[in-house]
């Protein structure tokens, strides 16, 4: 009897690295359903990171 690979190894996890920070940080499970989309590490990174660009390009409404 075999066991089908239902178990994920820890060690597996898909990494990326953050632009801002520049430090690899782990999937996690708040973003299983966003992960393409994920480019910081952190909420504070992403402000940091849109800001940078955004602010002196920013369309007025
Ligand atoms: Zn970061």
């Amino acid at each position: 009897m075999r066991i089908s690979g239902k178990a994920v190894a820890k060690g597996d996890l898909p990494q990326k690295t953050c632009p801002v920070c520049g430090r690899p940080f782990v999937w996690r499970k708040k973003w299983e359903a966003c992960w393409d989309d994920v480019v910081y590490c952190s909420e504070r990174c992403r402000r940091k990171g849109r800001g940078a660009k955004g602010a002196a390009a920013r369309p007025t409404t």
